[in-house]
């Protein structure tokens, strides 16, 4: 299965994906984690992005699709992925679709989980607290948002346009959530085989 998660920073993209990954055998591509360890690890790559990971703002597209080109290469994404953290704008979307036609892989699914702002920042707060991101402070997070609803907030539009969009309500326990993410794709398959 194909899938594409989208949702504001703190929606519950990441925890609902590595969930996902264990419960479908498919592989969790999160552009964010593997930017994180390209930092963490001081690669080249990790070198020239790490003020603007810390600003909150986006790294440049061609960047971006290069690393997630080489990991799409990977023979794992054969049985499918989870993306998580792309497309960020509609640039990387149209990027995105170009990609995967490419490698006869096209998007079967974009999952948004919706959850109000005012909830997202409290998880971020905690997050903060918990692990530590240099990018979850409080003016990193304001930022974080702005270049969501800017930039981002777009890109569901873009999935709903090709009739591939579904919402769920990001509000409830990991495991509701979750429940609801699964309940879309089996509806999905289900629709796909007609
Ligand atoms: P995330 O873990 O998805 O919240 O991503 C953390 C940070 O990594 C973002 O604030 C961006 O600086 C960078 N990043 C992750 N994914 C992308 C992307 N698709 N395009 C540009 N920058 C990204």
């Amino acid at each position: 299965m194909r899938i594409v998660l989208l949702g504001a920073p703190g929606s519950g993209k990441g925890t609902q994906a590595a969930l996902l990954e264990q419960r479908l055998g498919v592989p969790h591509i999160s552009t964010g984690v593997l930017f994180r360890k390209a930092v963490k690890d001081q690669t080249p790559l990790g070198q020239r992005i790490k003020t603007i990971m810390d600003s909150g703002d986006l790294v440049p597209d061609d960047l971006t699709l290069e690393l997630l080109e080489e990991r799409m290469n990977r023979d794992d994404t054969k049985s499918g992925f989870i993306l998580d953290g792309y497309p960020r704008n509609l640039a990387q979307a149209e990027s995105l679709n170009i990609l995967l036609e490419k490698l006869g892989m096209p998007v079967q699914e974009a999952v948004q989980i919706d959850v109000d702002t005012e909830e997202v920042v409290a998880r971020i707060a905690k997050r903060a607290a918990e692990e530590g991101r240099s990018d979850d402070t409080e003016e990193v997070v304001r930022n974080r948002m702005r270049v969501y609803q800017e930039q981002t907030a777009p890109v569901v539009d873009y999935y709903a346009e090709q009739g591939l969009l579904t919402q769920v309500l990001g509000t409830g326990t990991i495991e509701e959530v979750l429940q609801l993410i699964l309940s879309v794709l089996d509806q999905g398959e289900a629709d796909r085989s007609d």
